[in-house]
């Protein structure tokens, strides 16, 4: 089995590039972003709880997090392996996760990040807002608190996963299929 992590800011690509991963892999793609959508879009009850979290930019409390990518996992008896779009971003889920694998005889092998300036990110996600339908996506200064949630919370995740030996990367900026190429190296080469 191999499990990826692939961090990024917001804008920066993950879920394309978690795509891409998925189906040259085979694994199973997890984005913890789709899932909370999908619970608001369906109005179910954790959908009401989260609805204005994810549209001030906030993160989701850990412990619901932890839940619906727990149940998620769950799911997928027979699998080659996970990739993990936007979970964890804090120190606390990156523990919570560690254990969860552990207790399923499995571990996170790589975590990658793609790297891009707040600037480019900005101009993407405000393009990215003209047709998503992500009302997090078209107001400035919740994009900006996006990015400040990540500064604080998700980037002290370089250390954690640094000390295990299993921390990347790489340059986000470019053609997407040569920034697919740079995963795929860390992937082979590692
Ligand atoms: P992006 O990376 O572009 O912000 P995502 O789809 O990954 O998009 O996340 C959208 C929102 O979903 C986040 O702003 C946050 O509110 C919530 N969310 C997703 N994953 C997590 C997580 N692991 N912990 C807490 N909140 C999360």
């Amino acid at each position: 089995m191999v499990n990826i992590v692939i961090f990024g800011k917001p804008g920066a690509g993950k879920g394309t590039q978690a795509e891409f991963l998925k189906s040259k892999y085979n694994l199973i793609h997890i984005s913890t972003g789709d899932l909370f959508r999908y619970h608001i879009i369906n109005k179910t009850s954790l959908g009401l709880k989260v609805t204005s979290i994810l549209e001030n930019g906030d993160l989701v409390p850990d412990k619901l997090t932890i839940e619906i990518l727990e149940n998620e996992v769950n799911k997928y008896k027979k699998t080659s392996g996970f990739i993990f779009d936007g979970f964890p971003r804090t120190i606390n889920q990156a523990k919570k996760l560690d254990e969860f694998l552990n207790s399923l005889s499995t571990q996170i092998n790589f975590t990658i990040a793609l790297e891009a300036e707040d600037e480019i990110l900005l101009h993407r996600l405000l393009k990215r807002g003209e047709t998503s339908g992500r009302s997090d996506d078209i107001n400035k200064e919740k994009i900006l608190n996006r990015f400040r949630e990540y500064n604080y919370k998700t980037l002290p995740l370089k250390e954690f996963y640094s000390k295990q030996n299993k921390f990347f990367s790489i340059n986000g900026v470019g053609d997407i299929k040569v920034i697919s190429q740079r995963l795929i190296s860390i992937i082979e080469n590692t």
